[in-house]
């Protein structure tokens, strides 16, 4: 069995893949490449023959004259190169006359099989016909095989009687067994090297794929020790700006990113704990000194009702931190529905007058007569409520607190501003954080003050709608928090009828 695995493990490795690939790639290189050049020495050695043939045809036509007696061969036998040509010549050679009677034939014809009469006829007819004084004439090219299997190229044509009157038909061969021995020879020469060859560039594809894969397994051993724990860990470019160079980077990139989510994974359960120890601290303390000195029913109504308010904010804590989960995991889904912004903002509006009012605030709205847009209503009504209760809380009395809306062809705008404390600049990023609260910022700790939470949600419900926020804010001055939102798809839905009012939830 763990001999079957590795073996998988092996063949669907890269490297083996690789190899795989380069060295078919190669064998059909090989094969193709050879195929090619065989065929073209096959070409060249027929033709080399064919050449052979074609002098010799020549050259017999100055050394065969057919006299009235028959036919001589005019050479000097005393030459031996002209004795080895007409030898030659005569090795494979058949003449008749033009009705295809035998006048000459060599046995190593013999054996090839003579012609029929016919045959030659049609020949001799075929060859007068496009006979020219100045031209060969028109030759006939045959390949047959002896008894003996072995081929022959066979050159045949017309020559003329001394006279000039009778045409006669004449037949020369050359064996071809030297051609197809060399073919031969080269196939085998190929069926040898190219297993050879391929094996060679088999193994320096293995070689080459695993030098190129080396620095892969390195990157992944380096990421095997990287862990929750060592974030910090990078791995090194290689300088060599290339691909695994850009593999590296993109992978650091990943762990920059993770690290930095890590990060405020750690600092959201630091400030959780946090959170959480405050009330629950005084819970205790409130509980400890009833039991220890209260004496009558009414000091330990105080306790109780000072450590129920604690532990009021302990589950408002609790429920925010759920829903901004919810929130940010995507499990709360939006319902979006047609609803009339104006409305909501107007009735917003109206139900901060009373809290304004005890602040010592002018709280004013300013909204067009209809503005249809396609939210979700809760979240938007929660979106408003943060703003608006951030604004009256944070604006000292005698200041004010605007909200308006701007609806254009695509979008609308809400702002939210006051004459309040404002929020300095270095504190302005921070302010979206979860639990941020802008130090010095005003709010006694206790019941009253914020999570710093409501911001977070006001963030995440525009990025929920698509929409954007930006906020510009002067220390003394003032704070406007200005949001953008799409108008969202139709709006024919009727919207519903406004909820109770909801004061700040976070
Ligand atoms: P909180 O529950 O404390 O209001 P938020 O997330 O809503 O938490 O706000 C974060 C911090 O941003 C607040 O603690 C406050 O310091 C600052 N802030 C928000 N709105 C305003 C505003 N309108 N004026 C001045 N400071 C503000």
């Amino acid at each position: 069995m763990p001999r079957k695995r590795s073996h998988r493990r092996l063949t669907r490795g890269l490297r083996f893949r690789l190899t795989a690939s380069y060295a078919l790639f190669f064998a059909l290189l090989l094969i193709g490449v050879a195929a090619l050049f065989r065929a073209r020495l096959s070409t060249v050695l027929d033709n080399q023959m064919h050449d052979t043939l074609n002098q010799e045809w020549a050259a017999l036509k100055g050394y065969l004259r057919i006299e009235k007696d028959g036919p001589h061969w005019y050479y000097d036998e005393e030459d031996p190169d002209e004795s080895l040509i007409v030898l030659r010549m005569r090795r494979v050679y058949l003449l008749t006359d033009s009705n295809g009677k035998m006048i000459e034939v060599s046995t190593e014809y013999q054996d090839l099989g003579i012609d029929s009469a016919a045959s030659i006829r049609s020949q001799v007819r075929a060859a007068l016909a496009s006979y020219r004084p100045e031209s060969a004439g028109m030759s006939f090219w045959t390949e047959r095989r002896n008894a003996e299997n072995v081929p022959y190229l066979i050159r045949a044509g017309i020559v003329f009687d001394e006279r000039h009157t009778a045409p006669y038909y004449v037949a020369i061969g050359t064996p071809l067994e030297n051609n197809e021995r060399v073919l031969a020879q080269y196939t085998w020469f190929c069926v040898g090297l190219i297993p050879a060859a391929l094996f060679l560039g088999s193994w320096l594809g293995w070689f080459m794929a695993g030098r190129a894969l080396t620095p892969v397994l390195e990157v992944a051993q380096a990421a095997q020790r990287i862990s929750g724990s060592n974030l910090s860990l990078r791995l090194p470019t290689r300088q060599a700006n290339d691909e695994l160079d850009y593999l590296v980077l993109t992978f650091n990139r990943m762990i920059d990113r993770l690290e930095a989510s890590f990060q405020q994974v750690r600092q959201f359960s630091t400030d959780v704990s946090h959170e959480l120890r405050t009330p629950i601290t005084a819970i205790r303390g409130q509980l400890e000194v009833a039991l220890f000195t209260a004496k009558t029913t009414d000091q330990y109504r105080e306790a109780m009702v000072n450590s129920l308010q604690d532990i009021d904010r302990l589950s408002q804590i609790v429920r925010a931190l759920l829903l901004l989960s919810q929130a940010e995991s995507g499990q709360l889904v939006l319902q979006k529905a047609s609803v009339d912004l104006s409305d909501i903002v107007q009735d917003l509006a109206d139900q901060f007058q009373i809290p304004a009012e005890e602040a010592g605030v002018k709280l004013s709205a300013h909204v067009p007569a209809q503005s249809m847009v396609s939210v979700d209503r809760v979240q938007i009504e929660r979106m408003i409520t943060n703003l608006l209760s951030n604004a009256v809380k944070f604006t000292p009395q005698g200041g004010s607190v605007r909200i308006s809306l701007q609806p254009d062809e695509e979008s609308v705008e809400l702002v939210v501003e006051d004459t309040g404390l404002g929020i300095p600049d270095q504190y302005l990023p921070h302010i979206f954080d979860r639990f941020y609260r802008v130090p010095g910022s005003g709010t006694a700790p206790g019941p009253d003050q914020g999570l710093g939470l409501g911001l977070s949600f006001v963030a995440w419900i525009v990025k929920a709608h698509d929409g954007s926020i930006d906020v510009e804010s002067s220390p003394g001055k003032g704070t406007r928090f200005r949001i953008r939102l799409p108008l969202g798809e139709a709006h024919s839905a009727p919207s519903e009828p406004a909820r109770q009012p909801i004061m700040k939830e976070l």
